[in-house]
């Protein structure tokens, strides 16, 4: 059936100015990293994208290795994007990045000129788009000038190829340093994308108050730990969720008991609060406003509804605070 988004779906979204630039990002966004590759029914992620934008999440976020196999996330969500979004193009904020490994050889990893500039061009041919909005140098390169990196961002602007440039996985001394290199050439740092979730607070030290002294947004990826910070693992491990998928990034080990005592004690204070601990956890993320976006994953569209329902409270008070501060300590 030919898609027809929601007429009421921006009604309860809340849209964040991204730094000091002139966009706004939806305070969820989506991302692709799972659940659109080769492995998942094409209806299944068809399913994710349709009630995403129906609630108001105008932004989704790929990378040119998301998958299985490496480029299959782009490819699907190309075919859905036409078949069900081109009329919503211009309502869309679509993202996507280079720097982890893409192709064999020197050339498909990293961050030269060579690599960002052709990889973009091949990500635009999987999803059928002439540009996206956001480019993402994916991590940083140790090798690589980064003045060289930045130069491939601005290039990339300049050609029309995307209209925003951002940078992801950057620590703070390298963030400031892109930062810098990108004003000079003329096409500002729209965001940075870093982890950042109640088990994972590095960008707390500094990075976040580097990138508000600059005017740079921020969009915080895998705000769930993965899953770890929802119900879904309080009672073991559900057959079909990430853990028990043979994931790299979240098997049954790292669930340690210690981790699931700290999850339980959070889920009782999401339940005294009237949310789910999923919920709470994105709130406790946005608490900040230097946080633009949070960037979930979902593998079924009730996780999506569950995400959406936090903008519903999201307030702490100060008891809640000290609570959380001390079962994450
Ligand atoms: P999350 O931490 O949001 O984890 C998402 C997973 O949590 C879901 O797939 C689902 O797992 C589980 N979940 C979500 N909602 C609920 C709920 N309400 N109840 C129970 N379980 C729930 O984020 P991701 O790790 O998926 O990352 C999100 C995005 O961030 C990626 O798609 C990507 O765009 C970006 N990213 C960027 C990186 C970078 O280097 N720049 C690296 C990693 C991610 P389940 O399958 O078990 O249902």
């Amino acid at each position: 059936m030919v898609y027809q988004a929601d007429p009421a779906r921006y009604a309860t979204m809340e849209y964040r100015r991204c730094g000091r630039s002139g966009l706004k990002l939806p305070a969820i966004s989506l991302g692709l990293w799972h659940n659109f590759g080769d492995a998942t029914l094409v209806e299944t992620s068809r399913q994710l994208l349709r009630r995403s934008f129906d609630l108001g999440i105008t932004h989704f976020d790929l990378a040119n290795n998301y998958g299985p196999p490496p480029g299959a996330a782009e490819s699907h969500f190309g075919r859905i994007l036409k078949e069900d979004f081109l009329p919503y193009r211009d309502e869309l904020i679509i993202s996507t990045k280079a720097g982890y490994t893409m192709w064999d050889g020197p050339y498909g990893d990293w961050g030269s000129r060579k690599y960002l500039i052709s990889s973009l061009d091949q990500s635009l041919k999987r999803m059928g788009l002439e540009y996206v909005d956001i480019f993402y140098h994916h991590r940083p390169d140790p090798e690589t000038p980064l003045e060289e990196t930045m130069r491939a961002l601005d290039h990339v602007v300049r050609q029309g190829k995307a209209l925003y440039a951002g940078i992801s996985n950057y620590p703070a001394d390298r963030a400031r340093e892109a930062i810098a290199l990108l004003e000079q050439l003329g096409t500002p740092c729209l965001i940075h994308q870093p982890k950042y979730s109640m088990f994972e607070r590095w960008v707390e030290d500094g990075l976040l108050d580097l990138l508000q002294e600059k005017g740079v947004g921020s969009i915080a990826f895998s705000p769930l730990a993965g899953g770890q910070l929802t119900d879904r693992y309080l009672n073991g491990i559900p057959p079909d969720s990430r853990a028990a998928s043979g994931s790299r990034f979240l098997n049954p080990d790292q669930i340690t008991d210690e981790k699931r005592e700290k999850v339980r004690k959070l889920n009782e204070i999401a339940m005294q609060r009237g949310q789910k601990l999923s919920q709470m956890a994105l709130a406790w993320v946005l608490r900040d406003e230097k946080v633009t976006s949070v960037l979930i994953g979902a593998s079924k569209t009730t996780q999506i509804d569950d995400a959406v329902g936090m903008l519903a409270k999201r307030d702490f008070s100060a008891q809640e605070r000290e609570a959380i501060e001390a079962i994450l300590a």
